[in-house]
């Protein structure tokens, strides 16, 4: 036994999903569809989009944000967990990727709580900020890597206090702690982690599921 957070195999994964995962079908046609793309990696895991819709129905969230959809798995996992009148602003620059998104966000009855922005994602966030700040629940930030911090910031206006933020790939692949790596991805979030630590302004904890997910609750 051990009280360190295990590196995990493929069969106690598997075991893990066997015990706890309850995707919807619509889910899981999503990620099958999606994985037929080169970039399926991109997507979170389903464990993930649970805990994440875990997450929101605990906060109570009814105005939230997803910042990166690609085939829309976030941004359904967090519809699907908000009550009928809940909102996600979903955020993106590809209309090939969102378009499937739509659709599938269509088919599992949610779209009418989705609203997709398309563009860069940070024109959306000044807009939003010029309807005034403390206006989210909850936001997933899970775009280019490189701006994250802008992202963090523009979510820690546009959050309530009280409201979380929940930062994905923050381990990078284990990259974040291998000082031979210094690419731009890697330079970013190592930085941003580091400030997230010391960042008065937020409780947080990082949650090792799936690539690294930290949470920042806003004080
Ligand atoms: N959360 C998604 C999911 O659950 O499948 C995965 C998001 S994927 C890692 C990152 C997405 O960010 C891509 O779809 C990409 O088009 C989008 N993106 C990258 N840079 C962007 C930008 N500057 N503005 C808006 N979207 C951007
Ligand atoms: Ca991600």
């Amino acid at each position: 036994m051990s009280n360190k957070t295990l590196c995990i195999t493929e069969e106690l994964y598997e075991y893990m999903l066997s015990v706890s995962l309850r995707e919807p079908d619509v889910l899981r046609e999503l990620r099958d569809e999606t994985r037929q793309d080169e970039n399926a990696n991109m997507q979170i895991s389903p464990e993930q989009g649970q805990f994440m819709g875990l997450l929101v129905k605990m906060l109570g969230a009814r105005r939230t944000l997803d910042i990166g959809v690609y085939t829309g798995y976030s941004s359904l996992c967090i519809g699907l967990a908000l009550p009928k009148d809940g909102k996600v602003i979903a955020c993106d620059d590809n209309r090939e990727w969102t378009d499937m998104a739509k659709r599938y966000w269509q088919m599992a009855g949610v779209a009418d709580k989705i609203e997709l922005y398309l563009g860069p994602a940070q024109q959306t966030l000044e807009s939003l900020l010029g309807k005034g700040p403390d206006s989210f629940d909850f936001a997933f930030i899970d775009a280019d890597k490189m701006n994250y911090d802008m992202y963090y910031e523009y979510c820690l206006q546009l959050i309530r206090p009280g409201g979380l933020i929940a930062i994905d790939n923050v381990l990078w692949g284990g990259a974040v702690a291998d000082a031979s790596i210094n690419d731009d991805d890697t330079v970013a979030i190592r930085a941003l982690n580091r400030k997230i630590h010391k960042d008065p302004r937020v409780e947080i904890s990082l949650v090792p599921i799936a690539d690294g997910l930290a949470l920042a609750r806003k004080i």
